[in-house]
């Protein structure tokens, strides 16, 4: 049975790649690219999809990592300015964890699934991809046709 279902942030709902500098502001400590990021997708129909997810009861989670060489006092900023963008584009979500770059995604959520329970993961990267061993790993591309995985899949 489907859980939850959790979405990355950069490079799968937010495009911060695409914001001139965002590299070089993220190491100075300027956060701003992540509120600065344009949407991925149509925000108002993802908005209906995890509607439609969490009316199902079906947990929508952001795992989503901090930026690369950010420490504890910065990532709980970083977690405010995702939260923000969220809040700015109506991502309708259940919780939102924030963790240090490079955590294995799987180890953030395992602790709230049981035993026959799984949790879909959308993700921009091929590695985080591959780590997820929780249930469905699937790209941003493919956000759409999640309930082929909800309902298809056990
Ligand atoms: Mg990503």
């Amino acid at each position: 049975m489907v859980r939850m279902v959790c979405f990355d942030m950069d490079g799968t709902l937010a495009n911060l790649y695409n914001v001139p500098d965002w590299e070089k502001k993220l190491n100075m400590g300027d956060f701003t690219p992540y509120l600065d990021a344009e949407p991925m997708f149509n925000m108002s129909h993802l908005a209906q999809l995890t509607k439609t997810l969490i009316e199902s009861n079906i947990e929508v989670r952001i795992i989503s990592w901090s930026a690369m060489h950010a420490t504890t006092t910065q990532t709980k900023i970083v977690k405010m300015v995702k939260k923000a963008w969220l809040e700015k584009y109506g991502f309708n979500y259940t919780n939102l964890h924030v963790v240090k770059y490079g955590t294995t995604k799987s180890k953030v959520i395992r602790k709230y699934l049981s035993e026959n329970e799984t949790a879909i993961l959308v993700d921009d990267n091929e590695k985080i991809l591959n780590g997820w061993n929780v249930g469905a790993a699937i790209k941003p591309e493919e956000i759409f046709e999640l309930e082929k995985y909800i309902c298809g899949k056990p």
